[in-house]
């Protein structure tokens, strides 16, 4: 082979906010304070200079180690920012904790990845109260504040501002193997206990590249980009680093997700993208449309962490004008896989055959691989209709879990194993039908239980919609639909079965429907399939097909 004459050059974390300090220092970020809820800004420079001097005070007092896990309970604020690179950038590894965890799975993460310092927000000293005596690994619990908001508690607790400030402003990134591990995050453990996705270095600049392509999230220099998705979730979609990457704007939400918090927001600092889970954006919809604001700032909304509703997708291009787009991704993938933006082939389509192509799962980005097969092994066409396992495999793509479990989510061959099941068309889109572990497999055939939750969240009076799969003696699986209803309604078993008829094969019906006051939700705010199967172990069909 005749080798290449080009310079190997790592590619580091540090880089990218050297790079945002040298070429676009005064661009703003913009941070909604946990404490006090106040807006707090200043530029990339100054977020630069800050993250030098937490790693000054964490390879000097804090004796922190390359490849020492340091752990945030944090929201999205310039502060966490700080972390996402001082930490990595001296040769540490941010692990983000998801706070909306019980804090006995909390307490394990930290134990697991035996965190040596937490940094968290006041609103989460409650979880420090509760957890600090049995995380037997971690020698600090820093408050990510200044004195005076300083928390009362029985912990010893050390103030972040207060410990930055005694630091030097300089401090010289050193450069180090490009695969070393820089972020970890654990999956969500709906079922089991969590897994620890350790990413390094190059997979995070490779993933924060893709992210910039015009085609996939667009990012440039005019751009001023809102996370919503936190930032203890899968590195907020990497935003935080695309940013770097193109000198953009960075608007963080902090603890303010609500409609009214969000809006204010976006007007103030002129957002023109944001990101994040469905749940978040049906609260601004339904806040935008009750107070007649606008939101004319915003170019485009990204939407990922579960499937874009098509009301919600029309609602906020037909009423307010922003470009919707739909993200899949997952912890295990840093997270993008795909993202929907359309083809100039359907430039001349009708407005409803754009929405058909906007609500399936997104187009393929280029760094991730993926093929579809079915239980056997055997790879499926892509014909945009052969659902299948979904299996990738990439720079950005998890090779093994952290400390070793879970190895039966990789094949023989060296792909990832998603555990979501769909299928892929001609030009790369995909499209989810389910998790492999809630298809429900009647007589050799597959339902989609996402699509009976979608078809059933259209009836007017259902908030949220849970199928399952129940073992059925004839066809061995048959579902059952767990419904929540929105407030002050009390929608008829037989309505809803008359509106799904209308809209579903006769065999995909549901066998039972049931009613909850409250659908169990997990830490991200997906239903908890584990859990309502559980709750409705011993249920039997009434009457048996
Ligand atoms: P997490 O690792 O918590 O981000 O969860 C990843 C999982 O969320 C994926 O494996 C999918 O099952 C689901 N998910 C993510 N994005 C989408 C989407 N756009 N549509 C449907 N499901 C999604």
């Amino acid at each position: 082979m005749l080798k290449g004459q080009m310079m190997n050059r790592p590619l580091m974390i540090a880089d990218l906010i050297r790079h945002a300090a040298q070429n676009h220092g005064s661009r703003a970020i913009a941070s909604r304070l946990p404490e006090n809820h106040q807006i707090f800004s200043y530029t990339w420079a100054q977020c630069h200079d800050r993250a030098q001097q937490l790693a000054n005070l964490l390879t000097g007092p804090f004796k922190t180690r390359p490849g020492d896990r340091v752990a945030t309970i944090a929201w999205n604020t310039h502060r966490h920012l700080e972390l996402y690179y001082g930490v990595s950038g001296m040769g540490g590894v941010i692990h983000t904790v998801n706070p909306r965890l019980a804090p006995d799975q909390i307490a394990w993460m930290l134990n697991h990845s035996r965190a040596k310092h937490v940094f968290f927000d006041v609103t989460f000293t409650p979880i420090i109260e509760a957890i600090a005596k049995s995380c037997k690994y971690v020698k600090k619990w820093v408050v990510l504040s200044d004195e005076a908001h300083k928390p009362e508690a029985k912990t010893k607790i050390e103030v972040y501002e207060t410990l930055i400030a005694n630091q030097s402003h300089e401090y010289d990134w050193p450069d180090f193997d490009e695969n070393a591990a820089s972020g970890l995050c654990y999956t969500s453990g709906t079922t089991g206990d969590p897994k620890g996705a350790l990413y390094s270095h190059r997979s995070t600049v490779l993933h924060a590249m893709a992210c910039c392509a015009t085609d996939v999230m667009g990012v440039g220099a005019d751009g001023v980009l809102m996370p919503v998705v936190p930032m203890f979730h899968v590195n907020a979609w990497g935003i935080p680093y695309a940013a770097a990457i193109a000198g953009a704007k960075l608007v963080l939400p902090g603890a303010r997700m609500d409609g009214a918090g969000l809006h204010e927001m976006i007007e103030q600092e002129q957002v023109t993208y944001v990101a994040g889970v469905p749940t978040v954006w049906l609260g601004l919809l339904q806040y935008l449309r009750e107070s007649e604001k606008r939101i004319d700032s915003i170019k485009r909304v990204l939407i990922g962490g579960a499937a874009l509703p098509e009301a919600l997708l029309r609602a906020f291009e037909a009423e307010f004008g922003v470009e919707m787009q739909q993200g899949w991704g997952m912890t295990e993938m840093s997270p993008l896989g795909t993202i929907g933006t359309l083809l100039p082939k359907h430039a001349d389509i009708s407005y409803d055959e754009q929405v058909k192509i906007k609500i399936k799962q997104g187009r393929l980005v280029y760094g991730v691989d993926m093929r579809s097969v079915d239980d056997d092994g055997q790879v499926l066409p892509r014909d945009g209709q052969s659902a299948g396992h979904i299996q990738v495999r990439g720079p950005w793509i998890i090779d093994s879990y952290y400390r070793g479990v879970g190895e039966d989510s990789f094949s023989d061959d060296g792909w990832f194993k998603t555990g979501d099941v769909g299928h892929i068309d001609p030009d790369g889109y995909m499209t989810i039908t389910d998790r492999s572990k809630d298809v429900i497999k009647s007589g050799g055939e597959w339902i989609s239980s996402i699509e009976l939750e979608n078809v059933a969240i259209g009836h007017p009076d259902v908030a949220i919609a849970g199928a399952i799969g129940l073992p059925h003696p004839k066809w061995q699986e048959r579902p059952l639909l767990v419904i929540q209803a929105k407030p002050n309604t009390s929608p008829s078993r037989d309505s809803i079965h008359a509106f799904l008829a209308e809209r579903l094969p006769k065999w995909w019906l549901p066998d039972g429907i049931e009613f909850v006051e409250q659908m169990p939700l997990g830490a991200t705010g997906k239903i908890l399939k584990s859990k309502l199967r559980e709750m409705f172990k011993d249920y039997t069909f009434a009457v048996e097909a």
